[in-house]
């Protein structure tokens, strides 16, 4: 098949890190007969320093023509100053809007080898394999009105928490559907017992999941869920919620692999390229020493090759080859390796 894949390798490790998902792709594309395209362009800091903004209009249009996006990451110190109108984070937030991505999706699980760099005891890490699915463009990060002043003396804030039946309808179907390809379990995290926007979300998930009978579906308080992640992890299959929670809730099932460097995501919508990217940011820290842990994007680059070019054989080829990977002692800095970045990636492409 023809991929057309935009890439966005960013600022930091960004660039270190997607190098080698390319290599990856470029490898899978020799090795099965396929023909992926790949343009770069440029997003975050180093494209306010070279176009002015941190997402052009022209990145977008290439970005909207494509099959897929593969990103690094954004951000560093040297954009840092909280009172700048031009930030790197708004060409992501950009991104994802111009894309329409309404899903976000983390797949965390945990390499049996690697359990020792988690803050969990070992056997409650057995067996962990969850998909965090979470609303990615509604919510209280995006509700109208907004703003701040001053009244009777008193400095006064509102943020706005709205969401409408359709934007909770679609990402808990979505939610549904990866579950069946799975073990058929979704939980759907909300506040219910407090706000009435997760009233409505609970409804809206009962309704979806009436069309999914092979499906089984829990509702559990974000407060419940937050504590089960690390009491019981491996109790969780597919996990859907809405943007905040769920933003709070990957980070927190995040540190259950170990390094942050070493879980993908990706970002879906209705039609139109998926977004996917590793979950860690630029890590200004360890940027152009060439020790970036590069598995997070080449598992994102394996998730692309599923959701985006649907090629599920070569998508699985990638994951195993990072856990043979793994299993065969090969580590970066952050997983108490030596390996380069590079090196990383060239013991992965070996065993594809
Ligand atoms: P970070 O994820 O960049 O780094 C946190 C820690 O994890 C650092 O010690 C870093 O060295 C380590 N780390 C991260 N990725 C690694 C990898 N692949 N291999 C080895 N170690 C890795 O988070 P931060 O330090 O809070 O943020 C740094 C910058 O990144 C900020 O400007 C922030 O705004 C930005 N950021 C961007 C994104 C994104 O682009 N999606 C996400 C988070 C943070």
């Amino acid at each position: 098949m023809n991929g057309k894949i935009v890439v966005l390798p960013g600022d930091g490790i960004g660039p270190e890190v997607t190098a080698q998902a390319v290599r990856v792709l470029q490898a899978v594309a020799a090795k099965y007969g396929h023909s992926f395209a790949f343009i770069e362009r440029l997003i975050g800091g180093s494209a306010i320093d070279r176009e002015g903004t941190p997402l052009s209009a022209d990145t977008l249009s290439v970005c909207q023509e494509a099959d897929a996006v593969l990103l690094g990451a954004v951000g560093g110190p040297q954009w840092d100053d909280p009172e700048a109108q031009i930030r790197p984070e708004q060409g992501l937030l950009g991104l994802r809007k111009g894309l329409g991505v309404f899903a976000n999706l983390r797949p965390v699980t945990v390499h049996p080898a690697l359990v020792s760099f988690s803050p969990l005891k070992e056997e409650k890490l057995s067996g962990v394999d969850i998909l965090v699915v979470r609303e990615l463009t509604g919510g209280l990060y995006f509700g109208l009105p907004r703003g701040r002043e001053v009244r009777n003396g008193q400095m006064r804030a509102v943020d706005t928490l709205e969401y409408q039946e359709d934007e909770i309808r679609r990402v808990v179907d979505l939610a549904f559907r990866l579950a069946q390809s799975r073990r058929k379990r979704v939980a759907s995290v909300d506040k219910a017992n407090v706000l009435e926007s997760s009233r409505l979300w609970r409804q809206v998930a009962n309704m979806v999941g009436k069309g999914y009978p092979d499906v089984s579906l829990e509702h559990i308080l974000v407060d419940t869920a937050a504590m089960k992640l690390t009491s019981n992890p491996a109790g969780f299959d597919v996990l859907v919620t809405e943007n905040m929670f769920g933003d709070i809730l990957t980070d927190e099932a995040s540190v259950l692999a170990g390094s942050m460097g070493m879980l993908p995501s990706a970002s879906l919508g209705e039609k139109g390229p998926g977004l996917y990217e590793p979950i860690h940011g630029s890590a200004p820290d360890i940027a152009g020493k060439g020790m970036a842990n590069p598995v997070g994007a080449i598992l994102s680059a394996a998730l692309l090759l599923r959701y985006s070019l649907h090629l599920e054989g070569p998508a699985r080829r990638v994951e195993s080859a990072v856990n043979r990977a793994i299993d065969d002692g090969n580590r970066t800095a952050d997983i108490a390796g030596t390996l380069s970045t590079q090196q990383m990636g060239d013991a992965i492409i070996k065993r594809l």
